[in-house]
């Protein structure tokens, strides 16, 4: 079975991202970008199911810009065969992503599609289920668990709650949540053997895939800034002010 494993390059989740001053968006110049992490926990369940016998291939995609090619190569390190870079200096929706996932799918025929549950730039949360809408194939978003058994995959769903357990017949998509595993780190040794795999660059229009924006982003702005705490003495103080606001 070939697994494809979708990874998209994004803010590094340590950087604090800063709203450009005319309110047009995410200022990402200069910023350190890194994969997604959701994507990251794709990549190292695909490697577990490759080590388990399950897998014989796992195949990186990313849509976006040149530099992407780094994030491919870090899904090449970790232990990823090859990879493919969709490139486009353009912004691309889910559907967008989706669909040109749809048309890697119809020449690579995984019996797995491995995606993260969200992307940390935008926390769609969409991609994933839209891919399994557009190709009729079944799903199991946020896995805590995936097992392959046979021609069915086996995902314990993170649901409010607890657990929800669904048997999808292969080939599948699955989104993974963050309790599914710790993603290794690359060893030096395989970053430098990464240089060395396969990694092909298309575009969206070899694809026949139009990947002009449906929606606009009318403003983005910081989130209010948080109000400072207050230290009170002991608990008869912190009753007596909270009464004082009428939440006790
Ligand atoms: P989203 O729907 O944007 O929250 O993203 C969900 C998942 O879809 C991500 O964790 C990735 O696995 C995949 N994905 C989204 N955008 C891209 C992209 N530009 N390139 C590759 N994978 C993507």
């Amino acid at each position: 079975m070939k697994i494809l494993v979708p990874v998209k390059r994004v803010i590094d989740y340590n950087v604090k991202p800063r709203v450009k001053a005319d309110g047009s968006g995410v200022d990402l110049a200069n910023v350190k970008m890194s994969m997604n992490p959701f994507d990251e926990i794709a990549v190292e369940e695909a490697i577990r199911l490759k080590e388990a016998g399950k897998a014989e291939e796992i195949v990186a995609v990313s849509v976006g810009p040149a530099k992407a090619q780094e994030t491919l190569r870090t899904a090449l390190a970790m232990g990823a065969d090859r990879a493919i870079l969709v490139e486009t200096d353009e912004e691309v929706e889910p559907l967008a992503v989706a669909k040109i996932l749809k048309a890697i799918a119809a020449d690579e025929n995984p019996g797995l599609i491995m995606l993260g549950k969200q992307s940390i730039s935008d926390d769609s949360n969409q991609t994933g289920q839209m891919l399994a809408a557009l190709m009729e194939r079944p799903q199991g978003t946020f896995a805590n668990t995936v097992e392959v058994d046979g021609d069915s995959v086996v995902v314990k769903r993170e649901i409010d709650g607890g657990l929800e357990t669904v048997k999808l017949t292969l080939p599948a998509i699955v989104t993974t949540d963050l309790r599914l595993n710790e993603p290794r780190y690359a060893s030096l040794p395989n970053i430098m053997k990464a240089k060395k795999k396969p990694l092909d660059t298309k575009t969206p229009a070899d694809l026949g895939v139009d990947i002009a924006p449906r929606l606009t982003t009318t403003n983005v702005s910081e989130p209010p800034v948080r109000q400072a705490g207050e230290k009170v003495a002991d608990v008869d103080a912190l009753v007596a002010k909270l009464k004082a606001m009428g939440v006790a």
